[in-house]
C-alpha cells in the first residue's frame, strides 16, 4: 500500500515517466546515486534531475560520501516516508474542502447550462448574461443538481477511504520511526553503561596496582632494616670476636 501512494507522489512531483523511483527510494537503507540510475536506466544527471525536484519538495534526505581517490561526492538517497504522506494527505484535505465547497454550491444554487456547447454557469453568471449562451444565443437551461451532487458525494467518499488509508500509513511510520529512536536511546544507554563499568574497572585495576607497589616499597624497607640488623648482626660478631681475640691475648697474656 506504501508503494503505491509514494508511487503517486512521484507522478504528482515529476510526472509518470519517473514513477518507478518510488520503489527504490522506499528504502530503510540510503541508494546510491549511480546505482538508482541504473536500476532506471537512465543517465546519472537524468537521474539526479528527478531527485532534484523530490528534493526540492523535502521529501527525500540525503547523504554524501566522499571518493577517497577521485576526490568527488557520491549522494545517496531514499524518501522521507513520513513528509511523502503529509505531502498526500494535504493534497487530499484540499481536494475534499473543494468538494465540499461544490456540494454546498449544487445543493444553495441554480445552475444553468448551454445543451449544445456544453457551457455552465452559475445563477448570477446568467443574469449577467441575460441567460443565453455567449457562444452560440440559445437560451440556457437549469442544470439538475441531483446527478452532479452524486457524483461528487461518490468522489469525496473515494478520498476519505484514502484520506483513512494515508492516516494509518502514517501511523505505522510513526511507530516505526519511535522504535528506532528507542532503540537508538538504548544503544546510546547501553553504551554509556558499558563506559561507566569500563572506567570503574581501570580504577580498580589503578588501585589495586598502587596498592600493590606500595606493598613493594613497603617490603623494601623491610628488606633495608633486614640488610641494616644483618649488618649490625655482623658487626656485633665482629666485635665480639676481636672480644674473644683480645679476650684470648689476655689469656695468653696471663700465662
Ligand atoms: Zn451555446
Amino acid at each position: 500500500m506504501l508503494d503505491k501512494l509514494l508511487r503517486e507522489v512521484v507522478l504528482i512531483v515529476v510526472g509518470k515517466s519517473a514513477e518507478e523511483i518510488a520503489t527504490i527510494l522506499n528504502s530503510k537503507k540510503y541508494e546510491n546515486e549511480f546505482n538508482i540510475a541504473k536500476k532506471l536506466d537512465l543517465t546519472i544527471n537524468q537521474t539526479r534531475n528527478i531527485l532534484y525536484k523530490i528534493s526540492n519538495v523535502g521529501l527525500v534526505t540525503s547523504i554524501r560520501k566522499k571518493d577517497k581517490k577521485k576526490g568527488w561526492y557520491t549522494y545517496f538517497w531514499k524518501f522521507d516516508v513520513l513528509k511523502c504522506l503529509e505531502f498526500l494527505k494535504g493534497r487530499i484535505v484540499r481536494e475534499l474542502e473543494d468538494i465540499e465547497q461544490k456540494i454546498h454550491e449544487r445543493r444553495t444554487s441554480v445552475f444553468y447550462y448551454c445543451k449544445r456547447c456544453n457551457i455552465e454557469v452559475n445563477e448570477e453568471e446568467a443574469l449577467s448574461l441575460n441567460f443565453s449562451c455567449p457562444e452560440c444565443g440559445d437560451i440556457f437551461q437549469i442544470k439538475e443538481g441531483a446527478s452532479l451532487v452524486k457524483e461528487l458525494e461518490k468522489t469525496k467518499a473515494k478520498l476519505n477511504e484514502k484520506l483513512k488509508i494515508v492516516n494509518e500509513e502514517m501511523e505505522k511510520e510513526i511507530t516505526r520511526l519511535n522504535k528506532l529512536k528507542e532503540k537508538e536511546l538504548r544503544k546510546i544507554e547501553k553504551e554509556k553503561k558499558e563506559k561507566r563499568l569500563l572506567a570503574a574497572e581501570k580504577r580498580r585495576i589503578a588501585r589495586a596496582k598502587s596498592g600493590k607497589t606500595s606493598a613493594k616499597k613497603k617490603s623494601a624497607k623491610k628488606v633495608v632494616k633486614k640488610k641494616t640488623t644483618k649488618k649490625k648482626a655482623a658487626t656485633k660478631k665482629k666485635v665480639s670476636k676481636k672480644k674473644v681475640a683480645k679476650k684470648k691475648t689476655w689469656a695468653l697474656r696471663k700465662k
